[in-house]
C-alpha cells in the first residue's frame, strides 16, 4: 500500500528544527510580556462571513486563497488566513473593547491555497500584535518598535524597515479614483491581473510585481499628493518617533498592503536574507476595522509576523545550532533485572529535581549503553549493575571531564541528586546556558 503524505504546502516540524521555533516562542513571548501587551487565542475555524466582511471580497487572500467548506450543519467556514478579524471578533463578542484599550498579541498556525515555494506554506505561522483603541501617531510607532526590536533582538540579518501612509478614509477614496481614471487611461499597457484590479481593487495595483507595470507606474499619480494637510502631519509624527528611537526607515509611496482594511500608517520589515519571499513583517493602522464587524468605532494598529521566514532568517545565524540547547544532565544505564527496577525510579527522582535524564530502556550491554550515552551528550552517566543493584547505590560517571574529575564515585541516589541537581539559586536565571554553572558542588 502506498503510504500516505501530509497535504501540499502542509509541512511537519520534525524534531531538529523544533528547538528553534521552541526558542523564538519564548523570546517572543518574554517580548510581549515586558511591553505589557497580553495573549488572546481565538478558534482556527470561523464563519466565513467574518473573513469576506474583515478583510475584503477583493482581497487575494478572500478572493482565492481561503479554505472555505461547509460543516455538517451547512455553515459556510474558513479556516483563518490571517489572526486580525478573528482576534477584533473576540474583543467585540466579550466586550472587552468597553473595559478600555487593549493590547493583544496571539500565534498560531493560519491557512491560504496559495502555490507553495521557500517562505510560503499553505498552513504556516504568525505572530500578531494588535493595539485596540489607540488612535495617537506614537501607537503606530510603539507598534513598529516592538516588532523592530524583537526581530533585532532576534539578531536576524538584514533588516528594513519600508513604510508609507495610506492617508485617512477620504484621502483614499480622493485618490482611489484620480489613479482609476489614470489607470483607465493606460489599461492597454497594464499586465492583466492589474487590468483586472482597477475595478475590484484598484490601490492594490500599485503592488504589482510586473517590472513593466511597475515601470509604467512611476507616471502615476502618487497617494502622498492626494494626502490632507492633516494627514501629512500625522505622517510626519511617525517619522520623528521613529527617528527618535533610531529605528532606520526608508519611504515606500508604493507600499499599500494586500488586506482592505488599513489606513493611515503601513509597513512593512523585510530582509535581504530571503530571497523572493521578502517580508517578515507587515502592518499598520486599520481604524476602520472593528466599527466594520459590528463594534464601536475604534482605532488601531498592529502588524503580523511570518514565523516561517523568521526561523528560516534565524537558522543562517552562525550559531543557530546553540540558540536553543537541549542538553542531556543524566543518561541512565542499567543491565540486569534488579539493576532496571532500580533505572526508572532513579530517573523519575531526578526529573523531580530539575534535571534532565534519559533512559537507555534497551537492555543492551553496557558497552553499547555508553555509547549512546555519549551520543546523548549527556554530561554524566548513572550506571547501576549487579552490584550497585545490590548495595542500592549508583555509579555517577563524568563523560565529559578528564583527570581526577573523571573518576567514578559510587553514590546513594540521594547523593547523587546533590552532586547534581541545579542550585536553587541560579535556576532562576534562564539566561545560563543549561548544564554550565550550574552543578552544585562538581
Ligand atoms: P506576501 O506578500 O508574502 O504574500 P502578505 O501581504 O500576503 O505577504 P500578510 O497577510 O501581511 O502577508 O501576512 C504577514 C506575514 O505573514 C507576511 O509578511 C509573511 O511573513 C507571512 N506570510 C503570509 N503568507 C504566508 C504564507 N503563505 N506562508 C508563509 N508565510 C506567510
Ligand atoms: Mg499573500
Amino acid at each position: 500500500m502506498a503510504s500516505l503524505q501530509s497535504l501540499r504546502g502542509m509541512v511537519d516540524l520534525l524534531p531538529e528544527q523544533t528547538p528553534l521555533w521552541q526558542h523564538v516562542e519564548a523570546v517572543t513571548a518574554e517580548h510581549f510580556r515586558r511591553s505589557v501587551v497580553r495573549e488572546i487565542r481565538t478558534p482556527l475555524l470561523e464563519v466565513t462571513e467574518l473573513f469576506a466582511r474583515g478583510i475584503g471580497e477583493a482581497t487575494d487572500v478572500v478572493g482565492k486563497e481561503m479554505y472555505t467548506f461547509r460543516d455538517r450543519g451547512e455553515r459556510s467556514c474558513t479556516l483563518r488566513p490571517e489572526g486580525t478579524a478573528s482576534v477584533v471578533r473576540a474583543a467585540i463578542q466579550h466586550g472587552l473593547l468597553s473595559q478600555g484599550p487593549q493590547r493583544l498579541w496571539y500565534g498560531g498556525p493560519m491557512f491560504r491555497y496559495e502555490r507553495p515555494q521557500a517562505g510560503r506554506q499553505r498552513q504556516f505561522h504568525q505572530i500578531g500584535l494588535e493595539l485596540l483603541g489607540f488612535a495617537d501617531p506614537r501607537s503606530d510607532v510603539e507598534a513598529i518598535a516592538i516588532a523592530w526590536d524583537l526581530l533585532a533582538g532576534l539578531e536576524v540579518g538584514g533588516l528594513a524597515l519600508e513604510l508609507n501612509t495610506l492617508g485617512s478614509p477620504d484621502d483614499r477614496a480622493r485618490y482611489r479614483s484620480e489613479l482609476v481614471a489614470w489607470l483607465e487611461a493606460h489599461r492597454d499597457q497594464l499586465d492583466p491581473d492589474s487590468q483586472q484590479r482597477i475595478s475590484t481593487n484598484p490601490l492594490r495595483v500599485l503592488d504589482s510585481k510586473v517590472s513593466a507595470t511597475q515601470a509604467l507606474l512611476e507616471g502615476a499619480p502618487s497617494l502622498a499628493d492626494a494626502l490632507s494637510g492633516e494627514s501629512h502631519e500625522r505622517f510626519s509624527r511617525v517619522r520623528q518617533g521613529l527617528e527618535a528611537l533610531g529605528i532606520p526607515f526608508t519611504l515606500n509611496p508604493r507600499l499599500v498592503r494586500g488586506l482592505d482594511y488599513y489606513s493611515h500608517t503601513a509597513f512593512e520589515i523585510t530582509s535581504s536574507q530571503l530571497g523572493s519571499q521578502a517580508t517578515v513583517c507587515g502592518g499598520g493602522r486599520y481604524d476602520g476595522l472593528v466599527q466594520q464587524l459590528g463594534g464601536p468605532p475604534t482605532p488601531a494598529v498592529g502588524w503580523a509576523l511570518g514565523m516561517e521566514r523568521l526561523v528560516l532568517l534565524l537558522a543562517q545565524r552562525a550559531d543557530a545550532a546553540e540558540l536553543a540547547p537541549q542538553p542531556v544532565d543524566l543518561y541512565v544505564i542499567s543491565r540486569g533485572e534488579a539493576a532496571e527496577a532500580q533505572a526508572l525510579p532513579l530517573a523519575r527522582l531526578c526529573r523531580q529535581a530539575g534535571l534532565r535524564v534519559e533512559l537507555d530502556a534497551s537492555g543492551a550491554a553496557f558497552g553499547k549503553q555508553f555509547k549512546r550515552a555519549d551520543r546523548s551528550g549527556a554530561r554524566h552517566a548513572a550506571v547501576i549493575g549487579e552490584e550497585e543493584a545490590a548495595a542500592g547505590l549508583v555509579t555517577l560517571r563524568a563523560l565529559r571531564e578528564a583527570g581526577e574529575a573523571a573518576s567514578d564515585r559510587r553514590l546513594t541516589p540521594q547523593e547523587l541528586l546533590r552532586q547534581l541537581s541545579p542550585d536553587p539559586m541560579t535556576t532562576e536565571d534562564v539566561s545560563t546556558p543549561a548544564g554550565q554553572g550550574r552543578l552544585a558542588g562538581s
